[in-house]
């Protein structure tokens, strides 16, 4: 096979793929990808534009793609990705099979999400201090706040003015670590386990910007609070920028020992608040363009009045009127968009349980067998997790009955399944977006065919 029919199979697989997913997702993570070339075995070399692309690709996505590229070939063709410096120039010579080297990922990037940027963040009197505090120590760390701990609500910004920061840092060629106070406990625990304390200190006590994210995370653990401790005296000692983000004022943190308490308090704390109207507009308008999406003003606004506390929910809902009006091909007016907002829960719920399995099924390319079988790989088990969580939350399905769905498993086990889906939601982009998706399916199939 030559390199352009390639080209068309993965042209091809792209149309199909952007209309699977959310419209951030395909842009952020295929839009610019071009086939390269084919390699022995029906594999075809895809290049992107950096490390995150094919860590992302090759885990997150790759299931849904190679969905995709079975169904048009009717062959079970494989996609490898490199990275390609200049991914927006498709290779000239069509017939050549020369590939570029893929480039070494040598330092493991932190897996920023490359939306959390500053000039995608809305600064408005709920968060103007958080933001420019957080821009000052991007630009001169470790100088003046240090640290800064920045706290709110759910959804209200802070893992994002955090991203923000890390993503400059790196751009400045500084050295970045960001890290959930969860990941950090288990990566304290396996160290631990494994004898590997040494190294574990290494990737946290020595980089130029070290971020923290949900601290009230750590309530309670004692051996990661002492750990943090010690590495937050490292780090400060050597006049390297600490960032920490936690869902309240560390003076209320109660169970976070005083010393670690006082510490979290000794440079600068700052706020996010839930936004204003005018706020919550303007960051609207910004998804919508972000998404490429001519939005008229009655609908963001009707979007705005209607979703008052969480930057996230705002969002999700800006999603979710995208959406349907794609699927649905509907204009988009206030009408549409009050039509859709309220109501998809109550769509969604019309669908047996076994609609919604099969959906979830396709979606991740897994089969009924595999969601109600025992086998608890993670390609499994995530996909059975979503279908418990979307059970419960858009069906209302009691927990007994949704256990007898998956082949007959404990309630315990289908509360657990949604609760982890739910604790996820909150720092998993693209899980969110997974979940969007198959909401927006699961409404599109319960409505009549037009
Ligand atoms: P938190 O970490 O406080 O729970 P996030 O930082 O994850 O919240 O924000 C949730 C979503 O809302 C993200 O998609 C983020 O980009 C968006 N968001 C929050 N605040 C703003 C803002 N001021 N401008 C633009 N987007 C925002
Ligand atoms: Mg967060």
């Amino acid at each position: 096979m030559s390199v352009s029919d390639c080209q068309k199979i993965w042209k091809a697989a792209l149309g199909e793929l952007e209309l699977q997913m959310a419209r951030a997702t395909f842009d952020t993570w295929l839009r610019d990808t071009h086939c390269l070339g084919v390699e022995e075995g029906d594999v075809l070399i895809v290049g992107v534009r950096n490390g995150y692309a094919v860590e992302w690709l090759t885990h997150r996505l790759y299931k849904v793609i190679q969905r995709t590229l079975h169904r048009i070939t009717s062959k079970p063709w494989q996609a490898r990705f490199v990275v390609w410096e200049n991914s927006a120039v498709p290779p000239a010579t069509p017939e050549a099979l020369t590939l570029p080297a893929p480039s070494p990922v040598a330092t493991p990037a932190p897996i920023l999400n490359p939306a959390y940027t500053f000039p995608e963040f809305v600064v408005g009197p709920s968060n103007h201090l958080a933001q420019a505090a957080a821009q000052f120590v991007a630009e001169q760390p470790g100088q003046l706040y240090n640290p800064l701990f920045i706290h709110g609500g759910i959804g209200l910004g802070k893992t994002h003015l955090l991203q923000a920061i890390g993503a400059s840092s790196l751009q400045a060629g500084r050295r970045v670590v960001y890290v959930t106070a969860e990941t950090f406990t288990n990566e304290l625990v396996e160290a631990i386990r494994t004898k590997s304390t040494g190294r574990f200190r290494e990737k946290y006590r020595t980089p130029d910007v070290l971020l923290v994210d949900d601290v009230h995370f750590l309530i309670g653990k004692e051996s990661t609070q002492e750990e943090l401790f010690h590495t937050f005296n490292a780090l400060h000692d050597a006049q390297r920028q600490i960032v920490l983000s936690g869902d309240r004022h560390p003076a209320e943190m109660k169970a976070v020992p005083p010393r670690l308490r006082s510490r979290f308090a000794w440079g600068l704390v700052a706020d996010v608040r839930a936004p204003s109207y005018a706020t919550r507009l303007a960051i609207l308008r910004a998804k919508a363009r972000r998404a490429q999406a001519s939005v008229p003003d009655e609908v963001l606004e009707y979007i705005a009045t209607k979703y008052e506390r969480n930057v996230r929910e705002l969002e999700g809902a800006l999603n979710q009127v995208l959406a349907s009006a794609k699927l649905l091909r509907q204009p988009l007016t206030r009408q549409t968009a009050a039509e859709v907002l309220p109501q998809a829960r109550a769509r969604a719920m019309e669908l047996t349980p076994a609609q919604v399995l099969e959906t979830v099924a396709t979606y991740y390319g897994v089969t009924l067998e595999d969601l109600r079988g025992s086998r608890r790989s993670r390609q499994v088990a995530l996909p059975r997790q979503v279908a418990m969580y979307l059970l419960r939350e858009e069906g209302k399905i009691s927990l007994p009955r949704i256990g007898a769905e998956l082949g007959g498993r404990d309630h315990s086990t289908v509360r657990y399944g949604c609760r982890r889906i739910q604790a996820r939601l909150d720092r998993d982009d693209q899980l969110r977006q997974e979940i969007a998706t198959l909401k927006g399916q699961l409404i599109a199939q319960s409505l009549p065919r037009r």
